[in-house]
């Protein structure tokens, strides 16, 4: 038995020594101290020995036994040590089937894609990005731009409360006065952001979705600037044949306030289906600014006179993008967005 357990010392220690990775290393321990390993079996055959033997074979087994786990352990770290070395003195230098990898490489969201497109357009027209927070009060959202508490045009929106002061913002339209309070006149700004209403979700509806908002003050200013504005963009967007028309319409913070149209970018304005044979798509609102909210905003109605343009850029994506469904944008599907 004695022979037995220092044949298995020499061998075992000199396999050991030569392993050459850890994988080889973990082969050994298996062997040694596995379930069915030689330590366990060697165990297995101690009650069968003479019991004169014992007192001198349990300590020299139990002694070679610890040696032989040092001895792996060791050889572990060493190999671990030259792995470490490899890593700070090697250039990785990719071969063959790495180097095929096709590849994946993200863009921005197709909405992102559409505004950035927008903020290009009216940029070269002298508008600079105006941001107001998500999260503001009553009074910027809704005092400030001529609806007054009370007043029935709040229910034109379904307002998500913070508390009784405090909102998520409606529209854009929060930062028309913070704005003017900022800058003065004149005023070319644009504002392009999030905002959130309580709606019952369809293909058309999100609680949360994106605005684009033009405020232009100066002297002079009229509706035949937002004609031109108008189709300016529906130009450049959509195509260079298609017209813009505006129509009267009712908001709150504009007299007169307009409807903004484009003509139908699929029938032409013969009339089809998406426009119910009308031969125009609604796609802005506008009008010029109330002269309560340029007061407001320390401006001098009788000196200067501004509009306000606005459009869903979630809306006009559908629209140049053929997305029939406006709740696939926020729906994180990567299907959707790489298509
Ligand atoms: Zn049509």
């Amino acid at each position: 038995m004695e022979e037995k357990i220092s044949q298995i010392q020499k061998e075992y220690l000199e396999k050991i020594g030569k392993a050459q990775n850890l994988k080889e290393l973990d082969v050994i321990f298996l062997e040694l101290f596995g379930k069915n390993g030689i330590i366990n079996a060697l165990s297995a055959e101690f009650p069968k020995l003479p019991k004169e033997e014992l007192p001198e074979i349990g300590p020299l087994f139990n002694k070679i036994k610890k040696e032989l786990e040092t001895a792996i352990e060791k050889k572990r770290e060493a190999i671990r040590e030259v792995g470490y070395k490899k890593l700070e003195t090697e250039k990785l230098v990719l071969q063959g089937d790495a180097l095929q990898l096709k590849k994946r490489q993200g863009h921005f969201h197709p909405v992102t894609q559409f505004e950035k497109e927008t903020i290009d357009l009216f940029e070269k027209l002298g508008f600079i990005q105006f941001e107001a927070p998500h999260i503001d009060t009553d009074e910027n959202n809704f005092g400030l731009l001529n609806i007054p508490e009370g007043h029935p045009a709040r229910d034109l929106w379904d307002t998500l409360y913070i508390d009784s002061k405090l909102l998520l913002r409606t529209h854009t339209s929060n930062g028309q006065v913070r704005a003017m309070r900022k800058y003065g006149v004149p005023l070319r700004i644009m504002i392009i952001d999030r905002c959130f209403r309580y709606e019952n979700l369809d293909a058309r509806h999100e609680h949360t979705f994106e605005q684009f908002e033009l405020v232009y003050i100066d002297k002079g200013v009229s509706m035949a600037n937002l004609q031109y504005l108008s189709e300016y963009f529906f130009k450049a967007l959509l195509g260079q044949d298609i017209q813009a028309r505006l129509r009267p319409k009712y908001f709150p913070f504009v007299e007169p306030g307009a409807g903004v149209d484009s003509e139908c970018i699929f029938c032409k304005g013969k009339g089809c289906k998406v426009c119910g044979g009308i031969g125009w798509l609604e796609l802005a609102g506008a009008g010029m600014i109330h002269p309560t909210v340029l007061k407001n905003g320390g401006i001098d109605p009788n000196i200067y006179s501004g509009i306000a343009w606005g459009f869903g850029p979630l809306r006009m994506a559908m629209l140049k993008y053929g997305v029939e469904d406006i709740r696939k944008f926020l729906s994180g599907d990567l299907k959707f967005l790489t298509k």
